[in-house]
């Protein structure tokens, strides 16, 4: 048993539910920041997903002195030269909501024959010094011409996935995340995450105490 928990690098419930089941198996003591008092917000301002999800997940180590996995994701579109990309969450503004991005977006790609997009998500695993770990997911699939499906969340209506051909707004959740970027990323954790646990161990006990 790792003698420090592992913190999640969120307040988000749906990701600390997703992530403790995932690691439910194994000997760790997984923690979120909901656990934890206030601590200062990071900014996300990388140029990449793995930039923003290394910032949170190593702020998070350095602050609470704990490993701290962190992640971050979003939706690159092919015509749109990658946008909306790591601006996902706030492609029409700070406070936006689902619905304005996804009218945004199918506005933005009104007319445009190429519909190729793919979501993308990268985990990190930081320790309060020194080298991280990456794990990376990537789904492809076109931009629908209109919102269909009212599950999941973000951008799902307006993703279509042609091997299923449904939108990730039709699929039930166990559906999506045998596909979905974010289910492919933490699959390769999850067979890693014995050998994880050994790589913190081993970067902790060479820190100073
Ligand atoms: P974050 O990684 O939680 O910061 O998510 C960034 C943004 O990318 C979300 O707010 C969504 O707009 C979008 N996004 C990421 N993953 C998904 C997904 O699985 N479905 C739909 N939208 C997503």
């Amino acid at each position: 048993m790792l003698d420090r928990p592992l913190v999640l690098a969120t307040r988000n419930q749906g990701k600390i539910a997703e992530f403790k089941d995932l690691f439910s198996g194994f000997q760790v003591n997984v923690k979120s920041l909901s656990d934890f008092g206030p601590i200062p917000p990071v900014s996300e301002d990388g140029n990449t997903f793995e930039e923003n999800a290394y910032k949170k997940a190593h702020f998070t180590a350095r602050v609470l002195g704990f490993p701290a996995l962190a992640d971050d994701s979003g939706l690159v579109v092919d015509a749109l030269k990658g946008a909306p990309g790591i601006r996902s969450a706030r492609f029409c503004g700070e406070n936006a909501r689902d619905e304005q991005n996804n009218l945004k977006l199918l506005k933005m790609m009104e007319g445009v024959t190429n519909r190729r997009a793919a979501f993308e998500c990268v985990i990190v695993i930081a320790v309060p010094r020194g080298a991280a770990l990456v794990y990376e997911g990537r789904c492809e699939g076109e931009i629908a011409n209109e919102m269909r499906g009212v599950k999941g969340f973000g951008y799902d209506p307006v993703f279509y996935y042609p091997p299923m051909e449904k939108t990730f707004g039709e699929m039930s959740g166990k559906e999506k995340n045998r596909v979905s970027h974010r289910g492919k990323a933490m699959a390769r954790l999850q067979e890693e995450f014995g050998k994880v646990l050994v790589w913190i161990e081993q970067r902790l006990s060479e820190e100073p105490a």
